[in-house]
């Protein structure tokens, strides 16, 4: 069937259109009444001129025309004075008969009403003779079981008059919506309360079962939350709306991704808030499940199993730390030798919900913001961490690792470690002054807490090497990390770039470098997986490393623009 023309000039085009429509659709009509129908409708008068007007204003709409004044009707009037004062011509009269016709008054009123995008409606003027002391007042009915209404009353000094102190969030009162804080409370059950104590009314209250009527005067004051707008949350989950069975209406909700930054337009129901995604120019909020009631879903979920995050992975990469053997011991158990403040337990009872962000731009009196890289081993991440110190060794810094083996000859204590006792870094541990540490080769080895402030105390960008777990131990005010994972690309581009390459492994006692092994890549792209869902709500950033060069400069814009723009970090961190 032909396609709707609505082109300028299709006039005839389209009434030839409708009317061939009832015969085309002839095969498909059982009944001769119901193509006589067809034919009537199409050959419809007012269908017609109603795919006029509908194309004239489609040429009206591609014409954007706009109007030269949108004062026609004082101009008609001036112009029909000065005729009135004149002797006149044919022609004038003519014009003066035309500006005097009232449809044409009308049709000036309506240019000026349309050129002054004049809409709305006027509301009727309010009446003066109204009674100041009229209230409207509000009828409620609140069935009323065991559980106490959630809210407070109090009685107002001046006036005397009972009102509204405090609704409590989630109770009785704050989910039937009726009641604000404010309202003015005249009667319950027909017992009017303005004589009445607050401890008596909530006698009254206490004895009252079943359904309860309150008589209210509604607080004039509009109800509208200052923050109405002003919070922003960072989404820690995926929501598809249209899969989630609780949500009142399925076309209301918003869909958002792990990470999104969204606005919280309302947070009036305590179920269902309602947002828009960051920036988002369409004005039209979505409900989205509020932060307790996901909580509560998530809660309710049965918890799923864990991958564990730390193989016994005994690569070394072109840089430090991301190598340990595990001991015969470690490995029978297959514990992860990263003890340290690791808790994977807590990971998953620590449900992710939202996170309230605020833009945050570094001013330049406050220290660097801590940069957290993490990847798997072999992603290349130690490379890149590589050419972003040498591209500014001033500017970027590295923490110094402590460790209790011996100090070789042409090391320098303080700069490729700080060596110390197994003493003290037993007592370290202690303390809680390592964000991580493991044991090779019957050494210990760290990175303190402490190594982190010292990079940054230098004024300088800390670049750390992250295990992911460490991270929620990273964020806080003090180091407001950035978080950048280095993820690796598909398994087909790593055997091609990186057949020719090789990862420094301490499979051998030498730690010699090897080529990688297919192994090593499905490896990769497995810690990879496992690291991303369980952290990427974390990330800032995620580069794919499949050139390096490219990754390289991926990182070090993000490094630039991390200084020169503002970026959405927890609120907490900046009210502290
Ligand atoms: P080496 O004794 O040869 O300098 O280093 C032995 C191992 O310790 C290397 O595989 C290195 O990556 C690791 N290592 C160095 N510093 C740290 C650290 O701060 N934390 C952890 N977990 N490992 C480290």
């Amino acid at each position: 069937m032909p396609a709707l023309s609505t082109g300028s000039g299709s006039d005839t085009g389209l009434y030839e259109l409708l009317a061939s429509l009832p015969a085309q659709l002839q095969p498909h009509v059982d009944s001769q009444e119901d193509l006589t129908f067809l034919q009537d409708m199409f050959g419809e008068k007012s269908l017609h001129s109603l795919v006029k007007i509908y194309d004239k204003l489609l040429q009206y709409e591609r014409q954007s025309p706009t109007p030269i004044l949108n004062s026609a009707v004082p101009l008609g009037e001036d112009l029909t004075e000065e005729l009135q004062s004149k002797p006149l011509s044919g022609e004038s009269r003519e014009l003066l008969r035309l500006l005097l016709k009232p449809t044409f008054k009308a049709l000036l009123f309506v240019h000026d009403t349309v050129a002054q995008k004049d809409y709305d409606p006027v509301l009727p003027p309010f009446p003066d003779d109204i009674d100041e002391d009229e209230d409207s007042v509000k009828i409620i009915r609140l069935v009323k079981n065991k559980e106490p209404l959630g809210a407070t009353i109090k009685k107002e000094e001046h006036t005397g008059a009972i009102v509204v102190a405090r609704i409590l969030h989630g109770g009785a009162a704050d989910r039937s919506g009726l009641i604000h804080v404010g309202d003015e409370l005249k009667e319950i059950n027909g017992i009017p309360v303005d004589d009445k104590s607050p401890e008596e009314i909530i006698q009254i209250l206490a004895q009252s079962q079943g359904a309860i009527t309150f008589k209210i005067i509604p607080s004039i004051k509009e109800e509208m939350p200052v923050n109405e707008g002003k919070m922003f949350v960072r989404a820690l989950f995926d929501y598809d709306s249209n899969e989630d069975r609780a949500i009142p209406c399925k076309e209301a909700g918003l869909v958002f991704r792990k990470g999104d930054i969204l606005q919280i337009m309302s947070q009036d129901d305590a179920t269902w808030w309602q947002a828009k995604h960051e920036g988002d120019a369409n004005p039209r909020a979505g409900l989205i499940p509020s932060k307790q009631f996901q909580e509560r879903r998530f809660a309710l979920r049965k918890p799923t199993t864990l991958v564990p995050l730390q193989r016994n992975s005994n690569r070394r990469s072109l840089g430090l730390r991301r190598s340990f053997r595990l001991s015969r011991k470690d490995r029978k158990t297959n514990k992860s030798m990263y003890e340290c403040k690791k808790s994977e337990q807590y990971d998953t009872a620590d449900v992710p919900t939202y996170e309230e962000v605020a833009l945050y731009k570094r001013h330049p009196s406050e220290k660097y913001r801590l940069v957290a890289l993490v990847g798997p081993i072999g992603v290349g991440l130690n490379e890149l961490k590589r050419r972003v110190l040498l591209s500014n060794p001033q500017h970027y810094g590295v923490t110094v690792p402590h460790t209790t083996r011996a100090k070789r000859s042409h090391e320098t204590d303080g700069v490729e470690y700080i060596f110390i006792s197994k003493h003290l870094f037993d007592a370290d541990i202690q303390n809680n002054k390592f964000i991580e540490y493991g044991e090779y080769k019957g050494n210990f080895y760290g990175t303190s807490i402490d190594s982190i402030r010292s990079v940054m105390a230098w004024n300088k960008v800390c670049l750390l090497d992250a295990q992911a777990h460490t991270l929620k131990h990273l964020r806080t005010a003090e180091f407001k990390p950035f978080v950048i994972f280095i993820k690796p690309p598909s398994l087909e581009r790593l055997r091609e770039t990186r057949k020719n390459s090789m990862i420094i492994s301490s499979k051998d006692e030498k730690g010699s470098a090897k080529p990688f092994t297919e192994d090593d890549f499905q490896e990769m792209i497995r810690m990879a997986q496992v690291t991303e869902s369980q952290y990427s709500h974390l990330f800032d950033k995620v580069i794919v490393n499949d050139d390096l060069s490219s990754a390289y400069s991926e990182l070090k814009k993000v490094l630039d623009r991390l200084e020169t723009e503002a970026f959405w970090v927890p609120v907490s961190w900046l009210h502290s």
